[in-house]
């Protein structure tokens, strides 16, 4: 069977999100591993959809996305960055964030080409930039605040790479980047004239006094970047799969040759909903909220991990927390999380998965909290037994 696989597929294995969920489903574990909310989306949201399924926008929609949408999207860049994004020619929708990176890889690097991306990176990359024929250059981000090293930084641009991939607020570490650090990217990008891509789905789930600095805002970088973002984070409907692309109109382009052959076009109900979603959102005191109740579940988790002996490490954003497992007296976090949902049912992800380069990875597990307080709740009563 194995000779059936192409090769570019063939060093493929399962999802750590799949592998991980199948196992806490098979335990009956309290499921904190892959990153989606165990609680309902706004009913504005939801009622949105049901009626634009009823209104019969159930056909296919322009391939870019519903002029509705995209002119919603336009406006929250308005809004939000002072930034007139051409809803016509600068926006892609596409079906989930996961679909504009990979059309992203697919339609900017060639065989051969090199592509720089900060390590731990969120799974989906590597396996991108592999189907685009390209090679990952990792650069390391460093616990406990995972900053990098501007020389290797600056090293990796020497390879003369094609394109960085960003993500900020980042996952798995939720490390928002600071401003600094971005002015050093953006200064080495228009160096060596390299494109960046952005994923930037969790722009909305910050802490404390973390502010979001989109790459793209940066002098010298609209012109050079593609910037990914998700509905699903943000309104908490992750299987709705809406995603978009927003940047200058050659790297849509670029992303739309890919997107037309590979999807054609996303849900028309659900980009309609969408529409909706960021309009009413932007007037209703949503984001607000949502960053609130966010806080809760993240202050809840945080206690109960420690108590356990589980110190978390610092974090701006997103919504993961990482936790040391080593004062357990565990150094592999695959056996760890393997051990975790199994005997003491809690599922966490081994952060070693967003790792390139497996040697001297930190052991750590990361925990998602987009979950109920009753549901953290009773993965906190679980990991008592730890302390067994
Ligand atoms: N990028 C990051 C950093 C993510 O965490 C996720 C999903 N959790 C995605 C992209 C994928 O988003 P979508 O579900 O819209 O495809
Ligand atoms: N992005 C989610 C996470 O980090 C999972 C998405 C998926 O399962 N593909 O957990």
């Amino acid at each position: 069977m194995h000779d059936l696989l192409a090769d570019r597929v063939a060093g493929f294995g399962t999802s750590i999100f799949s592998e991980i969920t199948n196992l806490a489903i098979e335990y009956k574990a309290v499921n904190l591993g892959q990153g989606f909310p165990d609680f309902a989306g706004p009913d504005f949201v939801k009622q949105a959809a049901a009626e634009a399924i009823h209104a019969d926008l159930n056909q296919y929609a322009p391939s870019p996305g519903l002029p509705r949408l995209r002119k919603a999207i336009a406006a929250q860049w308005e809004r939000l960055y002072e930034r007139a994004v051409d809803w016509q020619t600068e926006i892609t929708v596409t079906s989930g964030a996961t679909e504009a990176l990979a059309n992203a890889a697919l339609a900017l690097c060639n065989p051969g080409d090199k592509v720089i991306m900060f390590e731990p990176a969120y799974d989906s990359y590597l396996p991108d930039v592999t189907l685009a024929g390209a090679t990952p250059l990792p650069v390391r981000l460093h616990p406990p605040d995972w900053h990098f090293d501007p020389v290797v930084l600056r090293a990796a641009f020497e390879q003369r790479p094609r394109a960085i991939w960003l993500n900020t607020p980042h996952n798995p570490t939720g490390k928002v980047f600071r401003r600094d650090e971005l002015m050093l990217l953006a200064e080495l990008c228009q160096q060596y004239d390299v494109v960046a891509l952005s994923d930037e789905v969790y722009d909305q789930l910050l802490f404390n006094d973390a502010v979001h600095v989109p790459l793209a805002s940066l002098p010298g970088m609209w012109e050079r970047t593609l910037t990914i973002n998700s509905i699903g984070k943000t309104f908490s409907v992750t299987g709705w799969k809406i995603g978009y692309a927003v940047g200058p109109k050659e790297l849509n382009h670029a992303v739309r040759q890919s997107h037309q052959w590979v999807t054609f076009a996303t849900a028309t109900p659900l980009q309609d909903a969408a529409a909706t979603a960021l309009e009413q959102a932007a007037v209703n005191s949503y984001y607000d909220t949502f960053r609130q109740e966010y806080d809760e579940r993240r202050v809840l988790l945080e206690r109960m991990l420690t108590e356990v002996g589980l110190s978390t490490l610092a974090m701006q954003g997103s919504y993961f927390l990482n936790a040391d497992i080593s004062a357990l007296g565990f150094t592999d976090d695959r056996a760890f999380c393997r051990f975790l949902t199994t005997e003491i049912g809690v599922a966490a992800i081994p952060t070693s998965a967003f790792y390139i380069d497996q040697n001297d990875v930190p052991p750590l597990a990361r925990f998602c909290f987009a979950k109920r307080l009753e549901t953290l709740a009773a993965g906190g009563e679980r990991l008592q037994r730890l302390k067994s």
